[in-house]
This record gives C-alpha cells, structure tokens and sequence, in this order.
C-alpha cells in the first residue's frame, strides 16, 4: 500500500497513523502471468483454475526470480512437515513480495522468504522450529470440536451458539489450519478425517438438531469456507435455516472474501447473498460475513470491492477474524496497520485476532499469552473501541477467552490456567466443569531456560 497523507507527526506516539490507499499489486511482474489480462484476473472461474497446488506450478508463475533452494525448501516442508496441502489463489499469491521490483534471477529469493503473508500461506521447512517443532499437547483437533459434534460437522459448543461445517474445502489453505483434522486434502504428515455421512442428509440432520435445540440461537455456516459451497446450495441451506424461528443471528465463515474475491463478486453470488440478506431482514435476523485477514498486504482494492458488495447485498455486517502469528503479525504496528487497512480502506470490522491453536507443527507461529497481552495492551486506544480487535485465546474444553480472562499463570513453565462459566454439549452431567482449572501451554522455546529444562525432563 501507498500512503496517501500522512497525519501530523505527534511527538512521542509509539504508532503513528497514516491514511493509506490501498493497491493491487501487479500480477504481470511475474513471468507466469505476463500476458494476464484485467478481465481474466477479475474471473473468478480464472482465479480458480490458476490456483498454485505444488513447488512445479508456483515455478511456472515466479520462474527463476526465486531460487531454487526455495523451491526446495517449499518441497521439503509438504513431504516432512506441513499439515495443509497447498492450495494458493493467484490473488493472493499477488500480494506476495509486492514491494520489490524483479530484476533478475533470484531477486526476490529474500522477499518471499520475509513475505508475512507467504509465511503462514506457503511455508518452508526452514520456516519451522527444529527443537520445538510441535508442542507436546499440541493436537489434531486441539480444539475437540469432534468430540462437541452434534450432528456430523455440528459443533454445539457453547449454550447459545453452534458451529456448522458444511464442508471440508476452501479456494485456499492456511499453513496454520486449526480444522487442519477435517480440511483440506491428506498430506505426507496428515491422513484428514472424512465426513462419513452423504452431504444432503448431514446438512439436513443439523437442520433437525437446530429445529429441536431452541436454546441454539446463532450459528457460523462455516467449513471450510462457504465460497466452496455452489451459491444455489448454500442460499438453499441458509433459506431452510431461516425457517427456524430460534435462529437469529447467522454469521457466514469465509476467508475467499480476501483470498478469492472475484467469488463474492460474481453476479450469480450478489443475487443469490441479496435473497437471502432480504429474507433475513424481514424476520429480523442478523446475517453477517465473518473473513479472515491476518496482514494488510492482503486487504487490496479487490478486497474492498466484495465487502462492499457483500453490504450492498444487505449483509448486515463484515467482521474480520484473524490469527496471531509470529512472523506474519504478531507485532504492534502490523496489527494496528491491519485493522486500520480493514476499517478505513475495506469497510470490514475488526474483530477478534486468535492465538495460534496447538496443532502439530506450529510452534514457529505460536506466541505466549503473555506476549498476547502485551500485544492486547499496545493496540489499545488507537482505534475505536468497537473496532479494536480483542486477542483471544481459544482454550480447549473452554472456549475462547480475552487473554487477560486467565485464572492463574505459571510464566516458567508456560502454563495458563482457565476457567469458564457454562457447559460444553458434553458436560451437563460433570459437576466439576465450572470449578475446574484448564490448561493451556506457551510455546516451550519462549519460556526462560528453566521452564524449557522442565519440559526436557517431562515432556
Ligand atoms: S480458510 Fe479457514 S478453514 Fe480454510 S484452511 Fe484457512 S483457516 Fe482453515
């Protein structure tokens, strides 16, 4: 992004805010994509079939501009460590490295190797800790939302709200992945869970469980992404939950909002979004979009445009819900560019930014809570208050919690303790689920040397 003005300089603020205009970086500053036209990038059907599965196709897009070792890097990480396939929309690949100008062979080794966004998007082997690379409570389905299922894909976690997997795909995958169990396709480390039940009868048996469950009242029709969903059996779905009298908010789970614009874009989406939005309206229940931007390299002009088009469709709401990464974001002003990037430039809220959740391979992103903390601490009093995104730490069996909501804290060991105050779908005969303490770990090469001793001794 550009700045466009540059507010006066306050002496001594430890941020300083800059109006900026956003940009779309580009593409044809890529061999592979020298002769892609404005029409062909704005096709959704184009950015789909050009999407990056492998270390071969990323090389026909950058060819020699990144070196080899990279290429090899890449190839390593799939074999050896990585929990999510590949799977790179152009758009957002776009976003990578788009400061430095190519100039040769190699020139922008360095650049994608420090890209925040190919960071968490196409990681490298040597990306990932050596000592710690999993942390050892780390999990599958660190969440246990399996265990919380419902219905197959039906999370009832907390009392008044649910969580509806639809299905087990998005137009892109996140090295990070907390559904790396359920998403995506199996890698050389991953052997992913498969819905077991046809996908006409598990959608209507969360309907069923909806119908007679009316203390459920909000539901995330999530995934995977919902852009993977064809527009007619997505309107179909949320239709028929609209029918349900107790369902009053809707919240629509998609990260293709950014990474994949052009869906929300195409006319068929508009019109089908807008029925649906109408409907809602008129019985007063709230439908939002829910996205996922983690930098503001990715909040681009394109980006702006399927909020905006998404709002103009009677969506009531654009929230975004982002991931605490070290080495993507995990930083004052990047988090304050971010948020400022999606309220000022895309009209979308910011919302909530996770903690990185304890899945196998991800020490390299994770952060303490107490880092988490002083990150809430810093981001404070910039923005307004119902736009500063709130740092939250998704606890397992808790839920998510602020990061300054824990109950006690053993910072040498790393071990947060939680508490909550309501039953998960599993405890309604557990009569110690609201006195218990839940524990949650730091990442062990952030603790102090003796905490780090400790867990070599127990771990
Ligand atoms: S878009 Fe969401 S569900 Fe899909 S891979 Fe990324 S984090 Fe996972």
């Amino acid at each position: 992004m550009s700045v466009e003005t540059i507010a006066p300089d306050v002496a001594g603020q430890p941020y300083r805010y800059a109006r900026v205009q956003l940009v779309e970086p580009d593409w044809t500053r890529f061999p592979g994509w020298r002769d892609v036209t404005a029409a062909d990038w704005a096709s959704a059907q184009w950015q789909r079939a050009h999407c990056v599965k492998n270390p071969h196709q990323l090389r026909e897009v950058l060819g020699d501009l990144v070196a080899e070792s990279f290429y090899v890097d890449l190839a390593r990480d799939h074999a050896e460590r990585a929990t999510m396939s590949m799977l790179l929309p152009p758009q957002m690949l776009n976003t990578m490295a788009s400061g430095a100008r190519p100039h040769g062979p190699g020139s922008l080794t360095e650049a994608f190797l420090g890209d925040p966004v190919r960071r968490y998007m196409l990681p490298v082997f040597s990306d990932r800790r050596t000592d710690w690379p999993s942390h050892p409570h780390s999990s599958r389905d660190s969440l246990h939302e399996h265990d919380m299922w419902a219905a197959e894909g039906l999370t009832h976690r907390y009392p008044t709200k649910v969580l509806a997997e639809l299905l087990p795909t998005c137009p892109q995958y996140c090295g990070h992945c907390t559904r790396m169990d359920l998403v995506g396709n199996s890698t050389p480390q991953v052997d992913k869970l498969k819905f077991t039940v046809k996908p006409t009868d598990r959608l209507e048996a969360m309907l069923t469980y909806l119908r007679t469950t009316p203390q459920v009242r909000d539901v995330v029709v999530s995934g995977g992404d919902v852009a993977n969903m064809p527009i007619a059996r997505l309107e179909d779905f949320l239709t028929r939950l609209l029918e349900i009298e107790n369902i009053r908010d809707i919240r629509l789970a998609t990260k293709a909002l950014m990474g994949m614009p052009q869906h929300w874009l195409q006319d068929d989406v508009r019109a089908g979004i807008e029925r649906v939005a109408t409907t809602a309206r008129s019985r007063g229940v709230s439908l939002a979009i829910h996205t996922h931007v983690n930098h503001a390299n990715s909040v681009t002009p394109l980006v702006a445009d399927a909020a905006r088009a998404m709002m103009d469709a009677g969506v009531r709401d654009v929230r975004n819900q982002g991931v605490l990464l070290d080495g993507v974001n995990a930083d004052p002003h990047v988090l304050l560019d971010l948020s400022f990037a999606l309220l000022d430039g895309a009209q979308i809220m910011p919302y909530y930014l996770y903690m990185c959740d304890m899945i196998p391979n991800a020490e390299h992103w994770r952060v303490s809570v107490a880092r988490a903390q002083q990150l809430q601490h810093e981001i404070m009093g910039y923005l307004p208050g119902f736009a500063t995104p709130r740092i939250v730490c998704d606890v397992p069996f808790v839920g998510k919690r602020w990061v300054h909501q824990l109950a006690q804290y053993d910072t040498e060991r790393g071990i947060s303790y939680w508490t909550k105050n309501y039953r998960t779908s599993i405890e309604a005969a557990d009569n110690e689920a609201l006195t218990r303490l839940y524990e949650y770990y730091d990442p062990i090469h952030s603790l102090p040397r003796s905490g780090q001793d400790w867990w070599r001794q127990h771990a």
